[in-house]
């Protein structure tokens, strides 16, 4: 991925086009390399004249590295995670790049020059493939505005066969006298707002910039609508994205579109909790449920909580699986309530269950004593999961492959058999009212499905037949009347009404 950045010194300019290397902070005699969280960018020159300058920015992207930091919530083990456009088009990774690599640029400041930054520039920058979904008019409106002469070219789906017709990705010139600055600015907004793809946007700084960046020009931009409800979606992925980055902070998973908002202000009293070294407060659930955030609704991913540790205990359960317990809420919850006796975390991912044992560890010594996390797939049956009271899969089923469905509940319903099961899943039917979704999309990218409350119900129902479970369902969070409530919950009881002796069922196994 790369974009080039060229500056022709002006007839008569007593500076030579070389400057634009202070402006940049950035020697053009050498190349340097910064490595970066997704791989290693490069900085050259390819041509240095008193006349003409050219840098060039080249991102060398490691996918594999993208895919193991931070980024996500969840995993995501399909393909497309390893096998993408990333390496190649100028998408959110190059705006990341532009405010890393040329930061003080970026924000107007040079001490060598400082009256270089406020001179508009004769500028061409090119940029041979940026993803732009909505077709090469779309360049030439966003950038056209501001000044620069754009030329847009869609770039053939493969040279070799024309009759494929064009790809999604255009070669982007702008060519205009502007501040270095502001065109820097123009890209760090720009790029991933004409890429209309998922992105990977590396720290929570990254959102007060797209703001800072865009507010000097977007106001009378012709096209700020659209602009801003494009950034706007995106925003919701970089909320998501800066949560999964404070992971160890949050309140719940970091993929619930709905509980964003609550949850940023949880983040920030964990946050605060934890710099202040109050670890009680820092523990989640009821400690930080503070004077000012009871006065709003509380989240979904809260009003989730509520309704899944009710349905829990009103099955009488003492010992109480969380499978696909993620970070933990779950787990912090259950523990503060005297009723259960023990209470065990079962996921697949150890990032997210080192983050719930550090929570847990946090909690006071009789909760935490009564919690233990430990690794497990859930596709597989696993004999020290049987004789619990009941199980929790609270939104996990939505990540497991359809086609691994059938072992999942083989290996929970078939063969752990605890005592009830309660099961929670997005209602697609709600999805209609989430804005920044866009139709037909799932509430996450890790999301195998998401079902209407008729595909959950045959589902449920099918289940609980073949293994031998009554179910019942409930909706949780507001109720809407047309499309039901953002999530939905089945509690399965086992219907053979034997009661096991769970210490004997134990002692059996042994
Ligand atoms: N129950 C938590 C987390 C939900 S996210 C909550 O509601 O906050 C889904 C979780 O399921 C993730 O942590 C993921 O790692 C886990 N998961 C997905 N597939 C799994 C599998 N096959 N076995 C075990 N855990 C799985």
């Amino acid at each position: 991925m790369l974009v080039t950045i060229s500056c022709t010194r002006p007839v008569g300019a007593e500076w030579p086009a070389t400057d634009l290397g202070y402006l940049l902070h950035k020697n053009p005699s050498r190349r340097q390399t910064f490595e970066q969280s997704y791989g290693v960018a490069h900085v050259l020159y390819p041509e240095a004249s008193d006349d003409r300058c050219t840098v060039a920015l080249l991102l060398e992207i490691d996918p594999v590295q993208l895919v193991r930091g931070k980024h996500k919530g969840t995993p995501d083990f399909s393909l497309g995670q390893y096998v993408n456009d990333r390496p190649y088009a100028a998408s959110s990774l190059l705006s990341v790049a532009i405010s890393t690599v040329f930061g003080t640029a970026l924000h107007g400041r040079c001490a060598q020059r400082p009256e270089l930054t406020e001179t508009p520039l004769d500028l061409r920058i090119e940029l041979p493939a940026v993803p732009c979904k909505g077709g090469p008019e779309y360049a030439e409106r966003v950038f056209a505005p501001l000044g620069w002469t754009v030329v847009a070219t869609p770039l053939p789906l493969d040279p070799a066969f024309p009759e494929w017709g064009d790809s999604h990705y255009v070669r982007i010139e702008l060519t205009g006298t502007l501040r270095l600055a502001d065109a820097l600015a123009h890209l760090y907004v720009l790029l991933p707002v004409l890429d209309g793809s998922k992105h990977y946007w590396l720290d929570a700084a990254e959102i007060d910039k797209l703001l800072r960046f865009g507010a000097g020009w977007l106001t009378g931009h012709p096209e700020r609508e659209w602009i801003t409800r494009r950034y706007l979606t995106r925003r919701h992925t970089l909320v998501r994205a800066a949560l999964a980055r404070l992971a160890e902070l949050d309140d719940a998973a970091p993929e619930e579109l709905d509980a964003i908002e609550a949850d940023a202000d949880d983040d920030a009293a964990d946050a605060a909790a934890e710099a202040t070294g109050d670890a009680a407060a820092g523990s989640g659930g009821d400690a930080t449920e503070s004077a000012e955030t009871e006065e709003r609704a509380p989240s979904l991913a809260v009003l989730r909580r509520a309704a899944v540790h009710r349905a829990v205990l009103a099955t009488g359960a003492s010992r109480v699986l969380d499978l696909g317990c993620g970070q933990g809420a779950l787990l912090l919850e259950l523990a503060a309530d005297r009723a259960f006796g023990e209470i065990v975390g079962i996921d697949v991912s150890m990032r997210e269950l080192k983050i719930a044992a550090r929570r847990v560890r946090r909690l006071p010594e009789w909760q935490a004593r009564r919690v233990t996390v430990r690794q497990g797939a859930l596709t597989y049956t696993d004999a020290s999961l049987k004789g619990y009271d009941a199980a929790v899969l609270m939104e996990v089923i939505e990540h497991v492959d359809a086609t691994r469905l059938r072992a999942l509940e083989q290996a929970v319903f078939g063969a752990a058999t605890p005592g009830a099961v309660v099961v929670t899943t997005p209602n697609s039917e709600f999805n209609v009212r989430y804005d920044g979704l866009a139709a037909g999309a799932f509430r996450h990218s890790d999301h195998r499905f998401e079902w209407t409350r008729a595909e959950f119900a045959d589902w449920a129902h099918r289940v609980g037949a073949a293994y031998g479970y009554a179910v019942r369902f409930e909706p949780v969070g507001p109720v809407d009347a047309e499309v039901g409530a953002s999530t939905q919950m089945a509690v399965f009881t086992r219907n053979n009404g034997f009661t096991e002796n769970h210490d004997g069922d134990e002692k059996g196994a042994a």
